[in-house]
């Protein structure tokens, strides 16, 4: 349950509060806490450098951090890039495929990507001249796969789509979309920012060829991300960031690129927060990854059933199949003004667009309140925040 679970926590012990805003970033259990304390104690050195001792552990614990997060989502660790996070992750990908595009070659995405998964392609397809898709929602708020079906065609080259939406929950078919991709040789990408926080993942199966996703969404620290690539396909590819660790040999005039994973992490890496990140998946793996998805359908589900009775709500995303969120509207009332009365009652959400305008203005909506849950989310932060609508309502009617 739940509620055993807030005691790791330090930050919702100190502070009295219905965290809602797990979408954007969950609390930090003081084990992840703990092991970057840890490093900066008793390990830290630069990685890849040193002969001393020290450094050598760093080094270890670093290349430890991939080999958890490949185990995790069923990779290889030569397969497992550490980046500043999804935004990040979409960007060296972007910048390295753009490489590979010529004028007139299509890009797919889907009218719910989240702003880090349109802008880069939007540049990208404005540099080559390249053409920019999407994929279209029904009124169900899911992807209208008969469309995708045709917008995938021969022309394409990248398709590179949201596995679970961040605003909507929707849970997107992702396998079907990967065969799509493939049967025209296109490359797929999967923004998993929200989906490996909360569901088992495994690469192998879904048969993506790229995955993003962000430390921060499941109880690691920021500055911490990855992108996965399927080992056949980071080979080929150039990278797009040059520096130091990344080459093999330089001379004046050019230089060999690492092997993988170094290939793409040029710089210091990220150490202390790849050491967290380790230790945050340590703790999800702890709890099981099935139990974390069918935590939050419960919530999802109680959720709905709780903000469902409150009259003239409205609700987004789709009944079923849909991830650990709830986006709604309070008739006549400004998603900031609810969010407000929420903040004064202790309750976090966000209100906006989250990222996500293109898909508002498919639903006609300047914006949208989201409540966001996680594994130490309980019963009680939902009906204090049905309680906290209420209120809003009275206040602001
Ligand atoms: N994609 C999705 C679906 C997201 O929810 C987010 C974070 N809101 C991102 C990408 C971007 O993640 P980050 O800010 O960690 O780079």
């Amino acid at each position: 349950g739940g509620n055993s679970m807030k005691k790791d926590f330090p930050l919702l012990t100190n502070i009295d509060i219905a965290y809602l805003d797990n979408a954007s970033t969950t609390q930090k259990p003081k084990q992840v806490i703990q092991a970057i304390v840890d490093f900066y104690e008793n390990s830290n050195a630069n990685v890849h450098r040193g002969i001393y001792n020290l450094s050598q552990k760093a080094s270890l614990m670093y290349a430890e951090a991939h080999e958890t997060v490949a185990k995790f989502i069923g990779a290889n660790e030569d397969e497992i890039i550490f980046t500043k996070g999804t935004t990040d992750s979409i960007n060296i990908l972007a910048q390295s495929l753009k490489k590979t595009l010529k004028e007139g070659d299509e890009i797919v995405i889907s009218e719910m990507e989240h702003h880090s998964n349109i802008i880069p392609w939007q540049q990208v397809a404005k540099e080559v001249g390249a053409r920019l898709k999407y994929i279209p929602i029904t009124d169900k708020f899911e992807l209208d796969m008969d469309k995708a079906k045709k917008l995938i065609n021969k022309k394409t080259k990248i398709v590179s789509v949201v596995h679970m939406s961040n605003t909507l929950g929707t849970i997107n078919p992702i396998k079907e979309l990967t065969e799509l991709a493939h049967k025209f040789g296109a490359v797929i990408i999967i923004d998993g920012a929200q989906s490996v926080p909360h569901m088992p993942i495994d690469v192998r199966g879904l048969d993506c060829d790229f995955l993003a996703f962000s430390g921060h969404k499941m109880v690691g620290p920021t500055g911490i991300g990855v992108l996965y690539g399927k080992r056949a396909r980071l080979e080929k590819l150039d990278p797009s960031v040059f520096g130091g660790g990344m080459i093999k040999e330089v001379t004046k005039e050019a230089a060999t690129w690492a092997d993988l994973p170094e290939k793409f992490e040029a710089g210091t890496p990220a150490i202390a927060q790849a050491i967290g990140l380790a230790e945050a998946i340590r703790y999800l793996e702890n709890i099981g990854m099935k139990k974390v998805f069918v935590h939050g359908q419960k919530l999802t589900k109680y959720a709905q059933e709780q903000l469902s009775q409150i009259e003239g709500i409205e609700i987004f995303g789709p009944e079923e199949n849909r991830g650990s969120m709830i986006a709604f509207n309070v008739k006549g009332i400004h998603p900031h003004d609810v969010s407000e009365i929420l903040n004064q009652k202790g309750v976090a959400v966000r209100a906006g667009n989250h990222c996500t305008m293109p898909l508002h203005n498919r639903f006609e909506l300047q914006g949208s309140t989201r409540a966001s849950f996680y594994i130490y989310n309980t019963e009680e932060d939902i009906d204090r925040l049905a309680k906290g609508i209420r209120t809003a309502k009275e206040i602001l009617k």
